[in-house]
């Protein structure tokens, strides 16, 4: 393959074939992959401009009655402290953000049945009507009919990564849910005019590059608003301890291909790209990102929200996080958005 052809297309269409994509995913020369993220910047320029949308993360509960092979907080980690917020514990943090400035709430959490549909629909209501936030859930699989409360109740976002859109390697990552509920799930939240976030790890034991592949094809023929990625990072107390963790050149690769093929989502540099490499996010930024998501968790719960170890920003002060993060955006030529960041993906 041609790649001064292949550049061409994808920062002028961005419809790569499988075959592109995967000859894309593999390369190895340096300047060649640097050709290949610049390219993911220029689509980013174009569709999406210069602005970084802030999202403010708040952890509100680590309990999760899940078994995810990959993750810290599954059910049976007996080795960490287990904690949830307070519905006005959480209204209140809100309130206090959004008189920091910030636009848009991200909560999230385990698979934690103490929040019932009500109880979140709740939250959901009085931080909408106190703070008129932009506000994202991300709590994982639940019933239709829950989705459905917490929409009309006023969130606007969902997160839920597909994990992998390969039902097999989905199986080995899941010993106890279902690649089709997930897959349904998606389908559901969009059906709701939600602004649906999928998104997939990198490097989790047992993926190759034909699995990446399919996560990529996945979000063309999906388009989702948003897409997360970060690398996997192995946690001592899961099965998968003592595997590499992802690498950060194909987790870049992974971020330029979805730009190029989403054109203009909404790409977080996830705290996980940060958590293996010091300045990890500020490089997703220039292979296409254009979200960060810092985290305002109250310093006493987020230790304790260790689905990795050693991630980024564990200790630092919240009331720091609004400035570290501006600068870091600025360091790299970009600039704070001032508006609540939006989907770009018509409904
Ligand atoms: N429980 C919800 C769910 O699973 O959708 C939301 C919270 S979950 C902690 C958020 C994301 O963390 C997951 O979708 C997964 O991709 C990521 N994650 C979990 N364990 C990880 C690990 N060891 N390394 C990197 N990312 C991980
Ligand atoms: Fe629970 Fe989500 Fe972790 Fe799975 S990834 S164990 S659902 S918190």
């Amino acid at each position: 393959m041609d790649l001064d052809v292949l550049i061409d297309k994808c920062i002028n269409s961005g419809d790569l074939s499988r075959e592109e994509i995967i000859f894309l995913l593999e390369l190895k020369d340096d300047n060649e992959i640097g050709r290949l993220l610049s390219a993911a910047d220029k689509v980013r320029e174009r569709y999406c401009g210069p602005d970084v949308h802030i999202r403010a993360l708040v952890e509100f509960s680590n309990i999760c009655a899940r078994h995810c092979n990959y993750c810290g907080l599954r059910a049976p980690n007996s080795k960490i402290e287990r904690y949830r917020m307070q519905p006005d514990e959480i209204v209140e943090l809100a309130m206090h953000l959004n008189s920091k400035g910030l636009k848009t709430i991200v909560l999230q959490s385990g698979e934690d049945p103490y929040y019932t549909g009500e109880i979140i629909a709740d939250i959901v209501r009085r931080i909408k009507s106190t703070t008129g936030m932009a506000i994202t859930l991300c709590v994982g699989e639940r019933p239709y009919e829950d989705y459905k409360l917490w929409k009309e109740a006023g969130a606007d976002r969902y997160l839920l990564r597909h994990e992998t859109a390969s039902r097999e390697l989905y199986a080995k990552l899941h010993p106890d849910s279902d690649y089709d509920n997930r897959m349904r799930c998606l389908r559901w939240l969009r059906e709701l005019g939600y602004q649906v976030g999928a998104g997939c790890m990198v490097g989790v034991p047992g993926q190759t590059i034909e699995h990446l592949a399919d996560d990529i094809e996945f979000y063309k023929n999906f388009q989702p608003d948003m897409v997360g990625i970060g690398p996997y990072i192995p946690h001592p107390e899961t099965p998968f301890a003592g595997n590499p963790a992802g690498d950060l050149t194909t987790t870049l690769k992974m971020v330029a291909l979805t730009r190029i093929i989403t054109r203009n989502a909404l790409i977080p540099a996830t705290t996980a790209i940060g958590s293996i490499k010091e300045n990890g996010r500020e490089m997703a930024l220039m292979a296409g990102a254009d979200v960060v998501m810092p985290n305002y968790t109250p310093l006493k719960y987020r230790c304790n929200y260790e689905i990795y170890p050693n991630k980024r920003c564990i200790t630092e002060d919240p009331e720091l996080c609004h400035s570290c993060m501006r600068t870091r955006i600025e360091s790299v030529g970009r600039k704070v958005s001032m508006d609540a960041g939006h989907s770009r993906k018509k409904p």
